[in-house]
């Protein structure tokens, strides 16, 4: 099974130095090469893959001697990020590549060669860089990626393979619904509460405090660097404590239950009410429900989504009558045919579990009709890498990791012509 362990990184003066030319040489290829495939598709109609954009490396260091400073496997490894990135592109995954900017996150990628030890990292052109290696790699190293975010921290993400086999998921246990919501955070069919913690709110003055700051510094001014640093912090300060809480959550509810049923939300779609925009970025749903999932998979636990539209607040549990309409107000009701008093929301997470049982069994008893035996469950996307040797376990998040610096603004000025 693949895992991943992310380690900080501290490399010192002279490592930070090779490491921010081979960031940079690595960001102008796949800049370069982006700027090549889009032109070649403007004037011939065809796209170039990554393995052909990778063939043209060679030449590249001829003329820019500079790139031959950058280990070469990491420039390979740019060309083959590329093709899948439009892989995922072309397979509606991912949204069109993008130029990548020098400001903020940078990462390379080391697909092999990279040594572990108790306290350190040996890169290939870098050298032994420390590291704070909290947990155990044991296994076959695969992939290494060294990043550094917009605060000076460096990380390396080390996926390895650990020789064991998936553990079998199987449906034998308890069952949990959880309701995900904005007052609560979460609700769970066995009547607990998970409170919001709303840490965007906390920080929110500290934060306003520091990017007026930084709106008052200079243009281009030393000041302005250092400014701009605080308030990178207190924005890592918010995702840092944003996802401690949803890990310490999803492990509780992972370790206690077997079967794990959450509503599949249509984050995007709610984002777009502007007054609550807010409130559901900052809560996180979508990376708790991915924690749930790969932990889930990880323990050989299940873990299965709900269709957002089932009227899951408007049933009642009991009777299974179905109200017509439920303001979102209205947070006890009383069913008219069976007279039980709901908690609206532990109602809807037990609606959830239920409706999540229900899908399991069916698929169990398609399964058992299809192959008697053999087949686990469906939960997990086979995982899309189509040009990279990468078996099951759907690791959906090394997609997205591969497109790192996605998120910082695009900056085409960087292309070369
Ligand atoms: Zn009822």
């Amino acid at each position: 099974m693949f895992k991943v362990v992310k380690v900080r990184l501290y490399p010192d003066a002279q490592q930070q130095l090779l490491l921010a030319q081979a960031f940079g040489s690595c960001r102008w290829l796949w800049n370069y090469c982006l700027n090549l495939m889009n032109q070649t598709y403007k004037e011939t109609g065809f796209g170039l893959s990554g393995y052909e954009v990778k063939k043209l490396i060679p030449r590249l260091k001829k003329e820019y001697e500079w790139l031959s400073l950058t280990y070469s496997q990491c420039l390979q490894q740019v060309c083959l990020n590329l093709g899948i990135a439009f892989n995922n592109f072309f397979e509606k995954r991912a949204k069109y590549p993008r130029f990548k900017s020098k400001h903020g996150k940078q990462s390379i990628q080391y697909p092999q060669n990279v040594k572990v030890a108790d306290s350190y990292l040996t890169l290939p052109k870098i050298g032994d860089v420390s590291a704070l290696i909290h947990r155990a790699v044991e296994g076959k190293i695969k992939t290494v990626t060294v990043s550094k975010n917009c605060s000076n921290q460096y990380f390396a993400a080390i996926l390895f393979d650990d020789g064991k086999e998936k553990p079998n998921s199987n449906t034998e246990g308890k069952a949990i619904g959880i309701d995900l919501g904005l007052t609560h955070f979460a609700v769970t069919s066995d009547g607990s509460k998970f409170d919001n913690p709303r840490i965007l709110n906390k920080h929110e003055k500290n934060l306003k405090l520091k990017q007026q700051q930084l709106s008052r510094k200079q243009k281009g001014s030393n000041n302005r660097i250092k400014a701009r640093n605080k308030v990178a912090r207190v924005h890592r300060k918010i995702a840092n404590c944003r996802e401690d809480f949803l890990h310490k959550l999803s492990r509780r509810i992972v370790n206690e239950n077997q079967v794990i049923v959450v509503e599949n939300l249509n984050v995007k779609g709610m984002m777009q009410n502007h007054k609550l925009a807010k409130s559901i970025h900052q809560v996180g749903w979508g990376m708790f429900c991915t924690m749930l999932k790969y932990k889930a998979q990880m323990d050989g636990k299940i873990y299965q989504e709900v269709d957002r539209f089932f009227p899951s607040s408007k049933i009642c549990h009991v009777c299974l009558n179905q109200v017509g309409s439920l303001p979102l107000d209205v947070r006890f009701w009383t069913c008219d045919n069976c007279q039980t008093r709901h908690d609206r929301d532990i109602n809807a997470s037990i609606n959830i579990k239920d409706e999540g049982l229900r899908i399991l069994n069916l698929s169990a008893v398609v399964r058992r009709a299809d192959a008697p035996e053999g087949l686990t469950s469906g939960t997990g996307d086979k995982a899309c890498r189509p040009d990279i040797s990468r078996s099951k376990g759907g690791r959906k998040k090394s997609t997205t990791a591969l497109s790192v610096g996605q998120e910082a603004h695009t900056d085409l000025t960087v292309q070369c012509g």
